[in-house]
């Protein structure tokens, strides 16, 4: 049984004990027109979420009503990635675009009922005569044109006989009511384009709010979510759905009056008349979430690709490292509701952390290495060092970490004149390498600018595993062997906008990118890391959670991206 932690479910929850419904159907429905970015992952947890809790089905539909804009490396992208994060469809992928002969067929029903008509108005004029909030609009003087005459003017259109823009389809409702969209809206245009699913058969594309319920209905769904700008739309939507009611597929039937739908459509076990219902949208701070401005970021080189790890989008993110646990386990927190607002973005790198902590072995690596020569320790002798892989899970089992004479430490690990408080090491001053043992600073080495380029040091051999008598050591500083190490590309990736409401309006969203979002260095890192694999994840420690580059690693030459740094001030219920 679902558990009715919110509105929607609880409406699920009420129609399934109810009887109204077997089963709760519901489907993702994104436009293949840009990557799918964290808002459209709260949509999908909702939809597949409801569908796993109540043993129902959720569908993929590509709403593709707009082949200008959309494309087939966007419709691969968003598949991959709905699967990514864990989630897996009923049936078919399924497409608008199969249902462009029963959108047309329907259409035609609609002009024949006098519910629908050929408005040759200018796109101007059309403006003009819908009037205002305040204002009814005016009729078209092609309103009243007569069945027949409606019904060769769409063949005409569908036959490609008229140029893009110089007549439309519109409803036939009501051009005074007080909700514009009711307003005779527009059901079919006409576009000379080329479509990725349906190639050049038509000239002709229905409008999404006319191929949306029709869509779900032929699909049998039942609860049809969507985001509250499309609550004013609801009113059509059910406009649609009655007035074709009597040639829709009906119970117990997966076929429309004139036998047509079959295929497409799902299990008949409830009535074709989804129930349309609204929520708000997941606005994150320092983050964009339109696919519109996402890729003018592509299109303008702002950053690498949608995959970018900077991206808000589900691939940039996976790339970053977000596992598909914590973007579920993120838009749980969220939660689904009709108030708007702006969540965090330090609840989300709190959810990846949290993640990740469990489930990230540990490694050392340095990002910004100085060399430490350690003078009393024998020239080419190696001490194998075995280290846990996890703290708390010994069944992740050890790794050999190689200690030498040469080694490095990061650079903000050691300073000359110390802030207050500063527990790493100084000169004169000792530190403990982390797994391994006590140092002390003896010397230290100066290019003829003055930077520090070495350090020379004593060890203590007597401290491997324990702590000395005499004296408390504080500091632990991690490490890597010089002569061991692996040297790799590590990008160190930050929030990709400076202000925490990029897309407020006022100003140009871009001008808040931060330019430190992206910085690469050089790193060394434990050999053991030769063997990572794309995707893997790891702990450096000290440092922060690390993820195998997807796309630019190679075997036994790994590069890592910052996925999130170890620590952040925001706490669950901050
Ligand atoms: P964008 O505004 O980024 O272009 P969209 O709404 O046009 O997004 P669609 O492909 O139409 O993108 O969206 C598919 C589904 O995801 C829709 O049901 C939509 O309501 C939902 N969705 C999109 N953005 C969000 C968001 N920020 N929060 C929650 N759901 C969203
Ligand atoms: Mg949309």
């Amino acid at each position: 049984m679902i558990e009715p932690k919110d509105f929607i479910r609880a409406q699920v929850a009420a129609d399934l004990a109810s009887g109204k419904h077997t089963k709760a159907i519901t489907r993702f429905p994104p436009e293949p027109n840009g990557y799918l970015h964290i808002g459209h992952a709260k949509s999908i947890c909702l939809n597949f979420g409801i569908a796993v809790e109540s043993e129902g089905e959720c569908n993929l539909r590509f709403d593709d009503t707009n082949p200008e804009k959309e494309s087939q490396e966007y419709i691969d992208a968003i598949r991959r990635d709905v699967q990514w994060l864990g989630f897996d469809w009923a049936g078919p992928v399924r497409y608008a675009s199969d249902y462009f002969d029963v959108l047309h067929d329907y259409a035609v029903e609609l002009i024949k009922m006098g519910k629908a008509y050929v408005d040759s108005q200018s796109a101007e004029e059309m403006r003009a005569n819908r009037g205002s909030l305040s204002e009814p609009g005016k009729n078209s003087p092609f309103r009243d044109r007569s069945v027949e005459e409606n019904l060769e003017l769409f063949a005409k259109m569908r036959r490609g006989e008229f140029p893009d823009g110089s007549c439309v389809l519109r409803a036939r409702i009501d051009m005074a009511s007080g909700n514009i969209n009711l307003r005779d809206p527009a059901i079919y245009r006409i576009k000379h384009l080329h479509h990725h699913q349906s190639g050049d058969k038509w000239c002709i594309y229905p409008m999404y709010d006319y191929t949306h319920p029709i869509s779900d209905a032929l699909e049998f769904i039942t609860h049809s979510l969507c985001t509250l700008e499309f609550e004013d739309h609801r009113p059509f939507y059910d406009w649609v759905l009655d007035t074709l009611a009597h040639v829709l597929p009906q119970p117990g039937s997966v076929v429309d009056v004139w036998g047509k739908v079959g295929a497409a459509a799902g299990e008949n076990t409830v009535l074709p008349h989804p129930q349309q219902i609204e929520f708000s949208r997941l606005n994150v701070n320092y983050t964009v979430t339109s696919k519109r401005k996402l890729k003018q970021l592509v299109d303008e080189d702002l950053v690498s690709g949608w995959d970018d790890p900077r991206m808000p989008t589900v691939s940039g993110m996976r790339r970053r490292g977000y596992t598909p646990e914590a973007l579920r386990d993120f838009c749980s927190r969220v939660g689904v509701t009709k108030s708007e607002g702006v969540v965090d973005v330090g609840m989300l790198e709190f959810c990846v952390r949290e993640h990740l902590e469990n489930t990230a072995p540990r490694a050392m690596g340095v990002l910004r290495p100085l060399k430490v020569v350690l003078t009393n320790f024998p020239e080419g002798e190696v001490k194998e060092i075995r280290a846990a892989r996890h703290p708390n899970l010994p069944e992740m089992g050890e790794r050999v970490i190689p200690f030498t004479r040469e080694l490095y430490i990061d650079r903000a690990d050691f300073e000359e004149v110390p802030p207050k408080g500063y527990k790493r090491l100084i000169p004169g001053g000792e530190v403990r390498l982390r797994n391994a043992y006590i140092i002390k600073c003896e010397d230290v080495i100066k290019d003829a600018e003055g930077r520090v380029t070495e350090l020379r040091c004593s060890c203590d051999l007597d401290t491997f595993g324990k702590n000395p008598e005499d004296r408390k050591v504080k500091g632990v500083v991690h490490w890597v062997s010089a002569s061991h190490g692996l040297p790799c590309e590590v990008r160190l990736y930050d929030r990709l906008f400076t202000d925490a409401a990029p897309d407020r309006g006022d100003v140009d969203f871009k001008t808040f990118i931060n330019p430190k979002a992206l910085e690469i260095v050089q790193a060394v890192v434990e050999p053991s890391l030769a063997a990572a694999q794309p995707e893997e994840r790891f702990q450096f420690e000290r440092e922060g959670y690390f993820c195998c580059d997807l796309a630019d690693s190679r075997p036994g030459k790994p590069v890592f991206n910052l996925t999130v740094g170890l620590r952040d001030s925001w706490k669950p219920g901050a």
